[in-house]
């Protein structure tokens, strides 16, 4: 046995060093560079100008954006009956379809994505569900505007409930796909949007993975991911990503606070030691492929993951709100992009 102090020593060195290691990859090394691949430190975006404006036709929206059609897709998609929405279960299946038929009800087009990936040995069959609105000026220009609709399903029970419902999320960014259509159906967009509910985030983003790698060849401008948007007792919503972009920083910079009635935040993209969320939900793989994003998502909650991200917990108002807020900003982000 080596002495106690060189014992000490190479322990500790051993020890430590493997901690430098595995911090230096973490936090250092590893965002920048995941899967073999460095990321990019800029995205492009030209954007006629950075000064907010709050569409005129914004101000209807408050029929458009309807708050009760907002949670009436939030309680059934995030119900017991889905049982948590698992990729490749039954409950999945339910809310694909309710998306489907609402994205038919409103008169879009739909497009159906299948695929299948292997994870840990099981292979597992799942679907994208993709609506479009046409743009009027720059119809091959998009704007991919995206919210995974699967959860972890069921899972150890906590309290006697073992069924994950997923309210937040990511039910509530699925709502919002469908009510904010209404919106732009009435004031249609310049470039063309894409309404796209992703499945089976929830191992390991595959839905966008395979959406991207698809879709390679298409004029994506901007995503706009929502994923976890209905849930903060300090009213307050993250926008992750624009630090990628200089004129999406700009652009929120010159917005003064108040401006509207939730607090916006930018961060967790790795500048103000949070978590860095760039690689954390869907906008990961726009990301990783040069295609700007905004990520939509409040801060963990005590329901993250949990069988009570349920209905009753989340913050109708807020929520609402954060939806009117998403929805100008598509809209002015289409009238600025070039
Ligand atoms: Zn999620």
């Amino acid at each position: 046995m080596p002495s106690k102090f060189v014992f000490l020593r190479t322990h500790f060195n051993t020890e430590s060093m493997i901690n430098t290691i595995r911090f230096l990859f973490l936090f250092i090394v590893a965002p920048g560079f995941i899967l073999g691949q460095s990321l990019p430190a800029s995205l492009p975006l030209n954007l006629k100008n950075t000064t907010l404006e709050i569409h005129p036709k914004s101000k209807e929206t408050v029929e458009l954006i309807s708050k009760e059609a907002l949670l009436h897709h939030l309680a059934y998609l995030s119900s017991d009956e889905l049982q948590g929405r698992r990729t490749g279960e039954p409950g999945n299946l339910a809310a694909r379809n309710y998306i489907i038929d609402e994205f038919l009800s409103q008169g879009l087009e739909v497009t159906l994505q299948p695929f299948t990936f292997e994870r840990r040995g099981t292979s597992f069959d799942a679907v994208n569900s993709i609506a479009t609105i046409k743009g009027t000026e720059n119809p091959d220009n998009y704007i991919a505007i995206t919210a995974h609709y699967d959860h972890v399903g069921i899972g150890k029970a906590i309290e006697n409930d073992s069924i994950y419902n997923g309210a937040d999320d990511n039910a509530s960014g699925v709502a919002a796909l469908l009510v904010m259509i209404k919106y732009f159906k009435e004031n249609p967009p310049k470039n063309t949007l894409l309404f796209i509910a992703l499945d089976a985030e929830e191992l390991g983003l595959q839905g966008a993975k395979y959406f991207v790698e698809d879709n390679a060849g298409m004029n994506i401008k901007l995503n706009i991911n929502m994923d976890m948007i209905s849930r903060n007792e300090h009213n307050e919503i993250y926008i992750c990503g624009s630090r990628y972009t200089p004129p999406l920083k700009n652009y929120f910079s010159n917005i003064p606070q108040n401006t509207f009635p939730v607090k916006f935040t930018l961060g967790h993209d790795g500048l103000d030691g949070k978590d860095d969320w760039s690689t954390q939900s869907d906008h990961f793989h726009f990301y990783r492929n040069n295609i700007p994003f905004l990520y939509f998502g409040v801060e963990d909650h005590p329901g993250y993951h949990k069988p009570s991200d349920e209905f009753e917990y989340i913050h109708p108002e807020f929520y609402y709100q954060v939806v009117r807020f998403i929805t100008n900003t598509i809209a002015d982000l289409d009238s600025k992009i070039e």
